[in-house]
């Protein structure tokens, strides 16, 4: 049924202005003052901003991990991420050595399909370069429509790939148009570093964090730039958390290197003492990169406004606290690594970043949707508020004030790591291609009627920095 919006705001990564938007077979079909169609379902959004759904680049839903397998699956995880106001997600296809590509994408196809109440897509794990593997990389991208590659330069003997295969990636999606994504820590030093506590006697979750310095995520960060350079490729460094990282990326990009950055909330808003929690909460905070120092905030936070960093995504990992944190117990190194963060990655940025005039209303839509959708290929279908984008549409109450709690949201997981805190903002009612999935704050979407969305090839929009020639001279002032 056509619907149409009326007497809301209408807010892109560009313009902010007043408008009616008439919705007609899933597709945003008219924009303007005043519309009418007599058949159109009215849907009043006074007083509202009328945003376009959020797209979240960074989810982990029904991931094994550490022995156990992630709390939230596609169903619980893309409902909540309704809630929160976003309406895509691309979750991280994991691979193993010796199995063929496709193998694994139908493995994640499996996990979403009849579950996901919101559009999916997903990137691909890269663990090992080898003849199968660059055999069937063409199709993944170009058939498969999979178009951003994940490589770990960290968790040795589990992910992480090594330096040679991170270099023939990066080759690999320059040839294919693929974006590579890294996880940027250096997992050899880690590796010898948690070694070391564990000898001494140290087994709280606080040496989570202090075996894995901020130093080697930004070493990590700058290898992966200067190995971009050296293939022309392009880079996109995923949960950015410290300062040195944001100064690696900035000085790549400031040399015309394709590189971008991503932050997660828990980045933006807590800090390494939640870690020494008693009683073991701290497991509820071990992320990695872990939580940094609170001076870490800063940085990222204007490395957001500045353009340093382009996107937020959630790193949405959950696992609840009894029975699944709780595998560390006596040893940091066994907690499963991640925590939830897909249902309130949206406000939080609304309430903490516009709010508190950290970024703009429009630098937020950006960062929250529109960006993401660029670089990943999926956009002008996501991403914006345009005549013939998909109506993904978030009416906002930009005044509702609430307490952030696991008594009331709607992730399948036991806590949530920002208990207690207060935000401004919350999504009213949110549209998935034109229906209601959240309607007056209540769910009444439909498992299953989520869609895989297959993404176009990086580039897909014309290129935001211009890589110089071969001079040094001539690099710097090469963002247009
Ligand atoms: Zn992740």
């Amino acid at each position: 049924m056509a619907k149409l919006i009326r007497n809301g705001t209408v807010v892109t990564a560009a313009d902010q202005y007043q408008a009616d938007v008439l919705i007609e077979n899933g597709i945003i079909s008219q924009i303007g003052l005043n519309l009418e169609l007599e058949c159109a379902e009215i849907i009043d959004a006074q007083g509202c901003y009328v945003f376009p759904g959020g797209v979240d680049p960074h989810t982990h839903l029904d991931m094994p991990f550490g022995g156990t397998v992630t709390a939230d699956n596609f169903e619980t995880g893309t409902k909540a991420a309704a809630f929160g106001g976003t309406t895509t997600i691309i979750d991280f296809c994991l691979t193993n050595k010796g199995v063929p590509l496709s193998e694994s994408v139908q493995t994640w196809h499996n996990k979403a399909e009849g579950k996901a109440v919101i559009d999916y897509s997903f990137h691909l794990m890269i663990a090992e370069i080898n003849d199968e593997v660059l055999a069937e990389l063409p199709k993944m991208i170009h058939d498969e429509g999979i178009t951003s590659l994940k490589v770990f330069m960290a968790y040795k003997n589990v992910f992480q790939a090594d330096d040679g295969t991170l270099y023939r990636t990066l080759l690999e999606a320059k040839r294919h148009g693929a974006l590579v994504m890294v996880h940027a820590e250096n997992g050899d030093v880690i590796d010898y570093l948690i070694k070391e506590a564990l000898d001494a006697g140290n087994k709280e979750p606080i040496y989570h964090a202090l075996t894995r310095p901020s130093l080697i995520e930004g070493e990590a960060t700058g290898r992966a730039a200067k190995l971009t350079a050296l293939a022309n490729s392009q880079l996109y460094v995923v949960h950015v958390t410290c300062e040195e990282a944001v100064q690696q990326i900035a000085e790549a990009r400031n040399l015309g290197i394709d590189v971008w950055g991503e932050t997660c909330p828990q980045y933006l808003m807590l800090d390494q003492t939640y870690l020494e929690k008693p009683d073991f909460e701290g497991a509820k905070y071990v992320w990695s990169p872990p939580l940094r120092p609170k001076e870490h905030q800063d940085a990222l936070w204007t490395a957001l406004k500045n353009g340093q960093l382009q996107t937020l995504g959630s790193d949405h990992c959950s696992f609840n606290f009894k029975g699944q944190k709780e595998l560390g117990l006596g040893d940091f190194s066994k907690i499963p690594n991640g925590g939830p963060c897909i249902e309130d990655r949206f406000s939080i940025l609304f309430s903490e970043g516009v709010l508190k005039g950290r970024i703009t209303l429009n630098q937020f839509v950006d960062i929250v949707s529109t960006r993401s959708a660029k670089l990943f290929g999926l956009f002008p279908k996501k991403g914006t508020i345009a005549v013939g984008c998909d109506a993904d549409i978030v009416i906002f109450d930009g005044n509702a004030a609430r307490v952030i709690s696991s008594d009331t949201h709607h992730m399948n997981v036991d806590y949530n790591p920002f208990e207690g805190l207060e935000i401004t903002g919350e999504p009213v009612t949110v549209l998935s291609r034109g229906e209601y999935v959240i309607q007056n704050k209540k769910f009444v979407g439909t498992p299953g009627i989520g869609q895989f969305v297959k993404r176009k090839t990086y580039p897909s929009e014309p290129l935001q920095i211009k890589p110089k020639q071969d001079t040094v001279g001539q690099r710097g002032a090469t963002h247009v």
